[in-house]
């Protein structure tokens, strides 16, 4: 491929995102900041991805004239026998089976982005391609063109190294299921660290996915590094640990969400709610008074557990802002149930999509309730805002030990079973009470957690400045993708 109008030396980095929400908005974050040292960066995804990130891309694009565009490619839902529309794990019903389908339908996308790729000449070649680890066909791409492929997963290097300890060593069987209190040592985590077997996160092969799961995993054996949205104040001995493991080089290059300076319109998707009147109700408030309750996009809570949270949140006498999601929590009756139980309190409740990090980054905020997604945690501790920490699947467990007792900002409300995607386990009013008194108030000791996580918040903002670690890790890896084209391309005649 050539285009005659770039030099041979100008970077453009292909960056293909999983498409569900937690894996795609940190990864329109890092196409931002890599356009913004220079590079092209060509952000692939399908119709209704697009849709959603559209106006940060194009506002980069447009406004701040940084080399930056969308690459569309149609989903193929009806070859991969999925409905029409389906294009995101959160429009994805809670089942295996359409899982299955849906990861199958991705990978029918490496042709469509290798024609793309081969007519392009709005763009230089491509020198890099920058990855979701569920894209493992990516790795193929990468080679047809000679350039090194990065892996991105989403989660930190602390869950990371769990994760692949599971899957390695055979941690977790659905046959073990009545050991599951029984205690596993990771052997490879770089410090003592031993975790009930039931709270493990649950390798993807327990979902019939082994084939899948053990592909992607030598994909990334076999691909050139890896970049975790972390920094090294909070985890290097982790992201170095677990670079090691996979035999690459890894990169700390977050926290992503920080890339505007924290507040960004329409992250992730347009908002249910105006900013504004979300933040002058915020204003309203006085410092550190309100309650952030949001658990991401995926868990599904039901009625019984909606009604439990209310109850606590009416209990605590406390602001609230609380984020329920459409179709799913924000059905019908637990919308009515919500907005009927509300009335009088000083709540807003947010049907759909928030800002979330516009909000958490309010003063008015004192405390979150998170499911610990590796994303919400990492804007929680950006923003210095001490959490309760309510886990569900996946590494969210893991994640949870990080906040609660490596960096001690968060309280437990004390979880102790993997709810499974589609089950409910249902939390009671006293337990999430006291969690959330622990962290809104909490004496001295709730003092002593909100000092912290404000230090770990300005540590997070002094990674990402000009010359902290996370922008001179950016240098790093963009210095060592160029030498890995040096290297590896051969030049021109
Ligand atoms: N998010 C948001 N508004 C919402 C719900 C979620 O902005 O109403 C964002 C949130 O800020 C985070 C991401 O969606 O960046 C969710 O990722 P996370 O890893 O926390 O959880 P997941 O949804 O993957 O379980």
């Amino acid at each position: 491929m050539e285009t005659p109008n770039h030099s041979h030396d100008q970077q453009h980095f292909l960056l293909c995102p999983f498409m569900a929400q937690g894996h795609m908005i940190p990864m329109v974050d890092m196409a931002r900041l890599f356009a913004r040292r220079g590079v092209y960066v060509s952000f692939v995804t399908t119709p209704l991805n697009a849709s959603r990130v559209r106006p940060t891309i194009d506002r980069a694009s447009r406004c701040s004239n940084l080399p930056i565009r969308l690459v569309e490619l149609r989903f193929p839902c009806e070859e991969a026998g999925l409905p029409e529309g389906i294009e995101n794990v959160d429009v994805l019903p809670p089942s295996i089976d359409l899982f299955k389908r849906f990861i199958e339908g991705t990978k029918l996308l490496k042709h469509p982005l290798e024609l793309f790729l081969s007519a392009d000449r709005d763009f230089p070649p491509p020198t890099c391609v920058v990855s979701d680890f569920l894209l493992p066909w990516t790795l193929d791409v990468a080679r047809g063109l000679g350039i090194p492929r990065l892996v991105f997963h989403g989660t930190c290097s602390y869950s990371l190294i769990v994760m692949e300890s599971v899957r390695r060593y055979g941690l977790w069987d659905a046959a073990d299921r009545p050991k599951k209190e029984t205690m596993v040592t990771i052997p490879d985590m770089p410090c003592q660290f031993e975790m009930k077997k039931g709270l493990l996160p649950i390798p993807l092969s327990c979902g019939g996915l082994a084939d899948f799961e053990g592909g992607a995993v030598k994909a990334e054996l076999d691909s050139d590094g890896v970049v975790i949205n972390s920094f090294d104040e909070l985890e290097a001995k982790f992201t170095e640990a677990y670079g090691k493991l996979m035999g690459n080089e890894a990169y700390n290059i977050g926290p992503l969400s920080l890339c505007e300076g924290g507040v960004q319109a329409e992250r992730g998707n347009k908002s249910s709610i105006d900013q504004e009147k979300c933040l002058s109700w915020l204003d309203s408030h006085k410092q550190g008074s309100v309650v952030y309750v949001s658990f991401g996009t995926l868990v599904r809570l039901g009625l019984r557990q909606v009604m439990e949270i209310g109850e606590a949140m009416k209990g605590s006498g406390r602001p609230v802002v609380w984020v329920l999601k459409q179709g799913k929590e924000g059905s019908e009756e637990i919308e009515s149930w919500v907005s009927r139980f509300g009335e009088g309190l000083d709540w807003m409740v947010i049907v759909g999509w928030a800002p979330q990090v516009a909000i958490l980054s309010h003063a008015a905020v004192g405390g979150f309730v998170t499911h610990c997604g590796w994303n919400s945690t990492l804007e929680g501790l950006c923003a210095g805002v001490p959490m309760v920490t309510w886990p569900h699947f996946w590494e969210q467990f893991v994640n949870e030990r990080l906040v609660v007792e490596v960096l001690k900002v968060g309280v437990r409300v004390g979880i102790e079973v993997q709810t499974e995607w589609t089950k409910e386990e249902v939390m009671g009013r006293e337990e999430i009470g006291v969690a959330l008194e622990n962290v809104m108030g909490g004496g001295e000791e709730g003092e002593e957690r909100r000092r912290r996580v404000r230090v770990v918040g300005e540590m997070a903002k002094k990674a990402m400045e000009v010359g902290g670690s996370s922008y001179v890790n950016m240098t790093r890896l963009i210095e060592d993708v160029k030498g890995y084209v040096k290297e590896n391309v051969v030049e021109d005649a």
